[in-house]
């Protein structure tokens, strides 16, 4: 492996081999580094020119019970918990009201619990999607799907489209956590397999109904199990086309059961660098959009990350009580005009977007998988 056939591919945008990139990511050297995030960021540059974008959405967790036990999760709580909760559409119509100006999107998610049916479910959606008839349900994991399915003896088909009906615009990409069983196996050993994500992600797709997809990294993986997740969801997204964005989700330690069982020398930010500029390299030119999160690494090393490969902010996100409950310190609303002038401040070029990143779609509305710079 070396520097000089990777940059060359790279320039001539061809893909690069699982090889390369799990070379990439393991390189430590400084001087390895700096070339990686250049390259990286150059890569950025030729498709997304300075642009950096954001969007001004609301997480609701419609409830925080479930009955998994993933080792990295402290977001979840026991039906008899005190804290336990679920939210009716009262509830959740006074989150959305209290929000400074429209939101743009909804992300909609929660617990796997026998106390939460589907129908209602359904139900609650229905009703927001009748208050809010102009916003973005973006909803369900596919491991919610894969819950829903169970609880009602249906096909992921007939669950999918009934959530469509009910107001879903978009599926969440998360619960990906790796896609490698044996990773699985060992930090969310009750979840979907890896191909029964896949196949979830690619029953919204066929609905006209767009993902994103994420990856829950810094804990026991290698680098060989990020390859494998990154392979699965480029070869996913060769046969669909329907990925917006690529959401690499940095473990957040602290208060975790598996926190308490890895290696905490681990340099986790240049390890989140690394991950945002490998991804953007193999990525390419088949998922434009690499996600940074302010949420999980802070503001200054998520706007550092924008020089490495990335290029959306993430949003301004109300009430983020996954990373917090994790003993993340970020993850709550963060104003757009924080984002406009911290982005400025940089040189670069905020822009808030939607769900599906209409503007890139209004810039170039015959391409799909070949980009170029939009500025
Ligand atoms: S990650 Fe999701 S499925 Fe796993 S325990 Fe937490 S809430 Fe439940």
């Amino acid at each position: 492996m070396n520097w000089e056939i990777i940059e060359a591919k790279v320039k001539r945008s061809v893909d690069l081999t699982d090889e390369e990139a799990k070379w990439l990511l393991e390189r430590r050297d400084s001087s390895d580094l700096k070339r990686l995030y250049a390259l990286a960021g150059e890569m950025n540059e030729k498709l997304n020119g300075r642009t950096v974008s954001f969007i001004h959405n609301m997480n609701i967790n419609y409830t925080n019970i479930c009955e998994y036990h993933c080792t990295f999760c402290e977001f979840k709580k026991s039906p008899a918990s005190k804290e336990a909760y679920i939210l009716s559409a009262d509830d959740v119509k006074r989150q959305i009201d209290s929000a400074d100006g429209a939101i743009s999107e909804i992300t909609f998610q929660g617990g796997l619990s026998p106390e939460v049916k589907f129908n209602e479910v359904l139900g609650l959606l229905k009703q927001l999607r009748r208050f809010y008839p102009g916003i973005h349900f973006h909803a369900f994991s596919p491991e919610e799907i894969d819950y829903y399915a169970a609880e009602t003896g249906q096909s992921y088909l007939e669950v999918v489209s009934q959530a469509q009906e009910a107001g879903m615009n978009s599926m969440c990409g998360t619960a990906a956590e790796v896609l490698d069983d044996e990773v699985r196996r060992k930090i969310c050993w009750e979840k979907i397999s890896s191909d029964e994500w896949c196949e979830i992600i690619k029953t919204a797709h066929k609905l006209g109904m767009p993902s994103t997809a994420t990856i829950l990294f810094g804990h026991v993986e290698t680098a060989q199990n990020v390859v494998n997740h990154f392979k699965r969801v480029r070869d996913l997204q060769r046969e669909t086309g329907g990925i917006t964005e690529f959401i690499p989700l940095l473990f957040m330690p602290d208060k975790t059961k598996l926190g308490r069982v890895i290696d905490r020398h681990l340099d986790r930010i240049e390890y989140a660098f690394k991950m945002i500029a490998v991804a953007r390299l193999y990525f390419m030119n088949d998922i434009r959009n690499i996600q940074t999160s302010w949420v999980k690494l802070g503001w200054a090393n998520a706007l550092e990350s924008l020089d490495y490969g990335a290029n959306d902010m993430s949003g301004t996100l109300y009430h983020e009580s996954i990373t917090r409950e994790a003993g993340g310190e970020n993850g709550e609303y963060t104003p757009r005009e924080k984002f406009v002038s911290e982005i400025r401040r940089i040189g670069k070029i905020p822009l808030e977007r939607d769900t599906i990143y209409s503007y890139q779609k209004a810039a170039h509305p015959s391409l799909r998988g070949h980009f170029v710079a939009s500025q």
